[in-house]
């Protein structure tokens, strides 16, 4: 019989996307062949991020093509799983396109609900019960799930990785050479080969006001160092230069053992020291003064942890910020900022806002421009306030900002920070970076004269400055030395001086 084929969708964050990569890999170790194609899909799964209504919308008006695509395609199964699966449950159940619905908490079973679905033609569902007690049994299938599958996403990238890559680039010069716009996806834009995230923390008891997280990821449960020490052995044995710590709040990162109470400083220098793990990256930092010094000290202390912090300020104003129950000011926010700075002089700080929170005036808004030009970021995400269902601002807090202002709140803070990312990175002109290369950049953009289709390639520096350049495709999971010749806000464009370190 042939292997089935699935076809997998992912929204939202980087959570999301490594979930994605291990449902992917349990699913081709329980012998279902991944496809790029939802046409030959005998199984569409899709992850879900329920952040925004904006990503809700999104899989809905999927599901609404799947339901229409089902019409002359009846076998085939279509799967929800993440974070809209755990919101709505049965609701979602009940949508004529959808045949299993699946929590984050149970991707474990994925693979039997597919099984059942396909063999007995029968919905599925599996989501917790009562998302803020802690599981009964803990969370080890989790755990021995994603050790398992993370190893295999490794081994897959690194293997399968280069080949694939240089065949995107041969087939993107066959579509461009006909005139036509290539833009063809692989998995290796979830897991480009030499990097692996390591989720150390799960869920979130921050409670802020307006996020959805809490409800649907449950309470926040810190992984044992020596578990996450031991994945990150596994994973550089099978290739992996760079890992990624994840946690909602990974700076709160706390788990005790006997006297000793462990703290992110401690799992990045441990990941540090892992023989063939050259870069360490966390994210996201939560705003907030416990274990800070201890984090930055390791920074400054260990070349291989990235020069890099992402630490969302959410508001400038201090109103908002306490209606969003994020516990620091604005002052204190810049103060944190500032003491980075004064410790690891390089480092490239991140951010995201929140524009039109409820209640938001100009004046509110103008201190959020205030704290973005102080905070002087490398970049930023920013968000229009999108009402979450359960939350408690959405229960308290009706949504008064009209929608015109908070995307002219949104462009205006996007342009104010696109000059000073512009500024920022013209002080790389004629400076040499070593990137960790990610492998073919999805626009061809650089340097069309050196050579005929020239394979541009990707990469990251440690501040996580995206690098385009031209160079082999063999370069894919490597380090890589880089002068940089022209800047742009998002991007520095350079030559390849070097591969290597
Ligand atoms: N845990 C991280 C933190 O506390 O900074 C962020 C997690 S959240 C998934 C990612 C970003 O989405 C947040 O930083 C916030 O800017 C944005 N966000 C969360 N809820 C939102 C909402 N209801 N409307 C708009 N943006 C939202
Ligand atoms: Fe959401 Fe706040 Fe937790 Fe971040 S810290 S995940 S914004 S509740």
């Amino acid at each position: 019989m042939r292997n089935r084929t699935v076809y997998i969708k992912s929204f939202g964050c980087q959570m999301n996307k490594l979930d994605t990569a291990l449902v992917g890999a349990a699913l081709e170790e329980a012998g279902f062949c991944l496809t790029g194609s939802v046409k030959d899909a005998d199984v569409v799964l899709i992850n879900t991020c329920s952040v925004r209504q904006h990503a809700e919308d999104r899989v809905l008006s999927h599901l609404g093509r799947l339901k229409h695509l089902r019409k002359h395609r009846p076998e085939m199964v279509v799967g929800v799983i993440g974070c809209m699966a755990q919101r709505l449950g049965g609701q979602l159940l009940e949508h004529e396109a959808v045949d299993i619905v699946c929590g984050p908490a149970q991707i474990p079973q994925i693979a039997d609900l597919i099984g059942q679905a396909l063999d007995h033609r029968q919905k599925q569902i599996a989501v917790t019960e009562r998302i803020r007690l802690p599981s009964p049994g803990g969370d080890v299938s989790l755990d021995s799930f994603e050790l398992a599958h993370s190893l295999r996403v490794a081994r897959l990238a690194s293997r399968e990785g280069i080949e694939e890559e240089t065949a995107r680039h041969d087939r993107r010069v066959a579509c461009e050479s006909a005139g036509r716009r290539y833009e063809g996806r692989t998995t290796n834009d979830v897991t480009p080969p030499g990097r692996a995230f390591v989720r150390v923390m799960r869920g979130c008891n921050y409670f802020c006001t307006y996020c959805i997280v809490p409800h649907v990821r449950g309470p926040e449960v810190c992984r044992p160092p020596e578990a996450v020490r031991e994945q990150v052995k596994r994973l550089a044995d099978e290739g992996v230069r760079q890992v990624t710590l994840l946690g909602q709040t990974v700076n709160s990162y706390k788990h005790r053992n006997g006297e000793k109470t462990y703290c992110l400083a401690d799992l990045l220098d441990m990941t540090a020291r892992v023989e063939g793990i050259e870069w360490v990256r966390f994210v996201t930092s939560y705003p907030a003064d416990e274990f800070y010094e201890e984090i930055v000290r390791t920074m400054a202390a260990a070349p291989k942890v990235c020069r890099s912090l992402h630490m969302p300020a959410q508001s400038g104003s201090d109103r908002i910020l306490r209606a969003m129950n994020r516990r620091y000011s604005a002052a204190h926010y810049l103060e944190l900022i500032d003491r980075a700075r004064a410790v690891v002089p390089d480092i490239a700080v991140a951010g995201d806002f929140i524009v039109g929170f409820p209640g938001e005036t100009e004046e509110d808004f103008q201190a959020t421009a205030e704290l973005l030009r102080r905070a002087r970021y490398r970049s930023c995400f920013v968000f229009k306030y999108s009402p979450r269902p359960g939350t408690s601002a959405d229960r308290r807090l009706p949504d008064t900002v009209p929608d015109e202002i908070k995307q002219r709140r949104n462009v205006e803070l996007l342009a104010i920070q696109e000059r000073i990312s512009a500024e920022l990175n013209r002080a790389f002109l004629g400076r040499q970076v070593t990137v960790l290369v990610e492998g073919l950049s999805k626009k061809a953009h650089v340097n069309r004269a050196d050579g005929e289709n020239p394979p541009q390639l990707v990469g990251r520096t440690s501040t996580d400055h995206i690098v385009v350049f031209n160079g082999p495709v063999s370069l894919a999971g490597r380090f890589a030395q880089v002068r940089i010749s022209r800047t742009a806000p998002l991007t520095l464009f350079g030559e390849l001086s070097s591969d290597g370190r």
